[in-house]
C-alpha cells in the first residue's frame, strides 16, 4: 500500500476514511489535530502552568512529549509532571520520571501509601468494594490527588491523556449509568469528596483514536507499555472498550460519529444548564 499524498510506503490506514500514509504524513495529520484542538479551545494561554499526569502509558507520554514540542520555546508557558504510585496491585510508574527527566521536565511521584496508608489493593479490601469499582475508585482518588498537587505546585492547568475511545468509553459508561456509579458512599469512608473541579482539565488527544495515538508513539520510538495493572481486566471500560473496537470493525468511523454524538450531547446539556 502506498501513502494517498506522496507515493512512498504506507504505515498507516485511517480506519475512518480508509486512506493511507506514510509516516511523516501521519506525523503531520497527528500533530496538526492535537495542536487545532490546542488552539481552537484554547486549552493552553500565555501564562498557563501545565500538569501533565505522567502514568508511564502510551498516551501519557505522548501528551507530555507534544505539549514539550509545541511549548518548550515559549517563556510564559511552564511545563511539570507528576505520577502516582498506586502501591501494590498498581501500575508500574517506573518508567515515567526516566522520561519526563529525559525531556527536562520537572516530575514529582506521589505515593498513595502517603495519603491513604497503603496501596489500592489495600484500599479497595479494606472498603470492601468489588473487584469492578476498582478502577472508579483509584480514578477518582487520583483525580483528588491531582488536583491537590496542581495547587500545590501553583498549576493552572492539569493535562490528562484521554484519547478518543476514552472519551466515548466515558459518555457509554455515562448513558449506562453506570461511570462512577455507586461509588460516593466509598468516597466517603475514604474521606474523599469525588473529582475536584478546582484546577481546569485539558485533554489534548481527545480528537485522536487510541490507534492513531500508538501509532505515533511507534514513531517517536516511545518506550514500549509494560504489563498493566491486574485490576483493568474487571472495569467496565474494558468491556464497553471491547464492544466499540468490534462495532467500529464492522462500521470503520463509527468511533468519531459517536464521539461527535456524545459532544453534541454534552454541549447541549452545559447550554440547558446555562439558560
Ligand atoms: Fe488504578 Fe484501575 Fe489503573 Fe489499576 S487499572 S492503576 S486500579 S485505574
Amino acid at each position: 500500500m502506498k501513502c494517498v499524498q506522496c507515493g512512498f510506503p504506507a504505515f498507516f490506514e485511517l480506519g475512518y476514511s480508509g486512506h493511507s500514509l506514510c509516516k511523516s504524513h501521519f506525523s503531520g495529520l497527528f500533530e496538526r489535530r492535537v495542536k487545532k484542538t490546542i488552539r481552537q479551545s484554547r486549552l493552553v494561554v500565555s501564562g498557563d502552568h501545565v500538569l501533565v499526569a505522567l502514568s508511564g502509558g502510551t498516551d501519557s507520554m505522548v501528551c507530555l512529549q507534544i505539549l514539550k514540542d509545541t511549548f518548550s520555546k515559549n517563556p510564559r508557558i511552564t511545563l511539570s509532571a507528576v505520577s502516582f504510585d498506586e502501591g501494590e496491585g498498581g501500575r508500574d510508574v517506573r518508567g515515567a520520571s526516566e522520561f519526563a527527566r529525559k525531556l527536562g521536565v520537572p516530575h514529582d511521584t506521589v505515593q498513595f501509601r502517603d495519603f491513604f496508608g497503603m496501596g489500592i489493593d489495600g484500599i479497595i479490601a479494606g472498603v470492601g468494594a468489588k473487584e469492578s469499582q476498582a478502577c472508579g475508585i483509584c480514578g477518582e482518588l487520583k483525580s483528588a490527588l491531582l488536583a491537590e498537587h496542581a495547587k500545590k505546585i501553583g498549576a493552572t492547568k492539569v493535562a490528562i491523556g484521554s484519547n478518543l475511545d476514552d472519551e466515548i468509553r466515558s459518555a457509554f459508561l455515562s448513558i449506562m449509568g453506570l461511570e462512577g456509579a455507586n461509588l460516593a458512599p466509598i468516597l466517603r469512608k475514604l474521606g474523599v469528596k469525588g473529582r475536584r473541579g478546582s484546577v481546569p482539565v485539558i485533554k489534548i488527544l481527545r480528537q485522536c483514536p487510541e490507534n492513531e495515538v500508538l501509532a505515533y508513539a511507534d514513531i517517536l520510538k516511545l518506550p514500549p507499555k509494560r504489563a498493566g495493572c491486574p485490576h483493568s481486566r474487571s472495569s467496565p471500560k474494558s468491556a464497553v472498550g471491547s464492544m466499540l473496537d468490534g462495532f467500529e470493525k464492522l462500521h470503520p468511523g463509527s468511533k468519531y460519529q459517536m464521539f461527535r454524538s456524545a459532544e453534541g450531547m454534552a454541549n447541549a446539556k452545559k447550554g440547558r444548564q446555562r439558560d
